[in-house]
């Protein structure tokens, strides 16, 4: 077995602590799964608000997202509901936002304008989206909208689909301290990632969701490499 794969193998054990629950990876990998099954289920409204709420995830920790999104899902039960006075209010609603609230609610707005549009299909805009992956999907819709930067429609991409990961702080550093890229291009580390992931065969989201709770709770900005199942194989251990 390589040595990146014996890695994500051990790595697999490490329990993370997520909205309240822990779990080992591998059971945060089956739980987002069988989210992603109901997320795919959604009809256009409910897709909506997850993938609106995603959008608006810039430096924050994974549980505000899912608050956020919850909100999204629980609120947004038509086209009417998503008007300016209502995202402003959830957005206010549990901290869940901590950027301009202004800028957020144009965000949401802009995303509904093109999502209700009469030519805006989530099916075809998903399978664009995987035909595209490799190369960056860059003449995506969402990218084109002030405020949504790679990071974070990638990130949003990756709750429906297996292609898409979000190179975020964690990934990056301990892509960094495993050997495997050592830059801080977004695009170079996501090549990496992509590299990586096939030769261990995971798809880009498994990937994601492994690196960043062990990003989380193991290899942290201060690593834990005394307790780190990998220390005999990371380039990085201190
Ligand atoms: S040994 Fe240290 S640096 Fe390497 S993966 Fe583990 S925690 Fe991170």
């Amino acid at each position: 077995m390589s040595r990146i794969k014996r890695m994500i193998a051990a790595i697999k054990k490490v329990e993370d602590s997520y909205n309240g629950e822990r779990k080992t990876i591998e059971e945060w990998l089956a739980w987002e799964k069988r989210k992603r099954e109901e997320l795919l289920g959604l009809d256009k409204v409910g897709k909506f608000a997850y993938f609106s709420a995603a959008l608006l995830q810039r430096a924050m920790r994974g549980e505000m997202f899912e608050k956020r999104a919850q909100l999204f899902a629980e609120n947004f039960r038509s086209e009417k509901d998503i008007i300016p006075k209502n995202i402003e209010r959830l957005l206010k609603e549990k901290n869940c936002y901590r950027w301009t609230i202004a800028e957020g609610v144009k965000i949401v707005m802009d995303v509904k304008r093109t999502v209700f549009s009469k030519d805006f299909f989530w099916d075809d805009y998903f399978d664009k989206a995987k035909r595209e992956a490799n190369s960056g999907f860059k003449d995506d819709l969402f990218l084109k909208m002030k405020g949504v930067g790679q990071k974070v429609r990638d990130f949003a991409l990756s709750l429906f689909l297996d292609e898409y990961l979000a190179v975020d702080v964690h990934i990056k550093r301990v892509l960094k301290r495993w050997g495997v890229e050592k830059s801080e291009d977004y695009g170079k580390v996501k090549e990496a990632a992509r590299r990586l992931a096939e030769s261990v065969g995971l798809s880009m989201w498994e990937l994601d969701r492994v690196l960043w709770h062990f990003g989380r709770a193991v290899c942290e900005s201060s690593p834990k490499c005394k307790i780190c199942p990998v220390r005999d194989d990371c380039e990085g251990v201190k």
